[in-house]
């Protein structure tokens, strides 16, 4: 078995064998660690089986694999070069379409990764306030470098030392983190809903994202938006642009560019001036192949109404796995929008049943996750969807032999 024989290679010549959230040995033990190919919805792993693809790369992945539009678009500047002395025209054409679509931009800067959009908002807005503190949820993932990271190993205290956490949905929580600190409060940071890993998501409360808004106005303090995850997935506009509420920056990665590497940090007019003032860079940075696959992804996003495709096939899964669970005598919770769906089991607080119902259902060829939230693709269709559920029946039924 060619997965088997690459983690054993791997074992000697990389840490772990594979580090991080994508190390196989985290979820169940049907998981395959190495993947060979994609297209549209579905992923091959390096043993040739086949998935219908509800991880969708872990986001990033929004209009299906291998997008023909935006394959064209990152081969047509491919063959013009992609790593240059300095950004090509796409740089500002992209940051054009950014501040065109989404209301709270005045400007866009770019970098590669999600964590260096949250780190490079908070950057800008403590290079505007000349305060420290920042204010972020209990639990909140917001990336990877030390002062984010939700594992210990490497850091030390002091680089988490200017987070003062609240409860997310809960104001009250968030003024008294902001009185704990009072006068040096640079940002509040937020996702657009709590989708923390192994616990049911929770949808923003429109009060507390208002809430949130006039705190940060009444203390001088920006509102950071990480739609890193969430976005363009729920409003191509900003993710809490449908609650009236707008942020002072935004961090993007994941689903901006279908799967080419690139994130962006977009703000308002007034820290226009401090986002210049940064010291803010990276080799690849500035590459145009990714910037090109960005401007068709949004482009074709917005062209398509994919947000839209998306909600459909995410209730379509939704509804199914409803009626299959009533059906084979489960009770389960689905939570989070429909485009970022998941599910848990009643009761299963070792999440035992999760991880034998999403081993079963790769065994029938539709890949999902145990802890971590799913993600729906553009390019999903009712038929894809009704042959996921096919699976998905198939792996109620084995779990409920498995448990009784
Ligand atoms: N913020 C959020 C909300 C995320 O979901 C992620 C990635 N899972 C990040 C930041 C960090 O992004 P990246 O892994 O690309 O650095």
């Amino acid at each position: 078995m060619k997965d088997a024989d690459l983690r054993a290679r791997a074992a000697k010549v990389v840490p772990g064998g594979m580090y991080g959230h994508l190390n196989a040995a985290l979820f169940a033990p049907g998981f395959p660690q190495f993947f060979e190919r994609g297209e549209g919805c579905r992923q091959w792993d390096a043993d040739g089986r086949e998935y219908i693809d509800f991880m969708c790369s872990w986001g990033p992945v929004v209009l299906g694999h291998r997008h023909p539009r935006v394959e064209a678009a990152a081969a047509r500047q491919a063959a013009l070069g992609d790593c240059l002395n300095g950004p090509g025209a796409v740089m500002v054409e992209l940051a054009e379409l950014l501040v065109d679509l989404i209301p709270s931009a005045d400007w866009a800067m770019f970098s590669k990764n999600g964590t260096d959009a949250t780190t490079q908002a908070l950057m800008v807005a403590r290079a505007a306030t000349g305060r420290t503190k920042v204010l972020m949820a209990h639990g909140a993932y917001h990336g990877a470098d030390p002062w984010c990271t939700p594992s210990p190993a490497g850091t030390t205290p002091n680089e988490r030392a200017d987070l003062v956490e609240f409860t997310y949905n809960s104001l009250e929580s968030l003024e008294a983190a902001a009185a704990t600190v009072e006068g040096d409060v640079a940002a509040i940071i937020v996702t657009p809903f709590k989708h923390d890993s192994f616990e049911d998501q929770e949808l923003v409360e429109p009060a507390f994202a208002r809430g949130a808004r006039a705190l940060a106005d009444r203390i001088g303090a920006a509102l950071v938006i990480d739609d890193v995850r969430a976005g363009f997935r729920i409003d191509l506009r900003g993710s809490w642009e449908p609650y009236g509420v707008r942020p002072d920056l935004t961090a993007w990665s994941k689903a901006m560019a279908n799967g080419y590497p690139i994130a962006a940090v977009t703000g308002t007019d007034a820290l226009r001036g401090p986002a210049q003032t940064l010291y803010s860079t990276g080799s690849f940075w500035f590459s145009a192949v990714p910037m090109a696959a960005a401007r068709a992804t949004i482009e074709t996003l917005r062209d398509t109404d994919g947000i839209a495709a998306m909600e459909r096939a995410g209730a379509q899964l939704r509804e199914g796995l409803y009626a299959q669970a009533k059906a084979h005598g489960f009770v389960i919770n689905q939570t989070g929008p429909v485009t970022i769906p998941w599910l848990s089991f009643d009761g299963d607080a070792d999440l035992s049943v999760a991880m034998h119902w999403s081993d079963a259902c790769l065994r029938h060829g539709v890949y999902l996750h145990p802890w971590h939230n799913w993600f729906l693709s553009a390019a999903h269709t009712e038929q894809d969807v009704a042959r996921a559920l096919e699976g998905t029946d198939a792996a109620f039924a084995e779990t409920r032999a498995h448990f009784g």
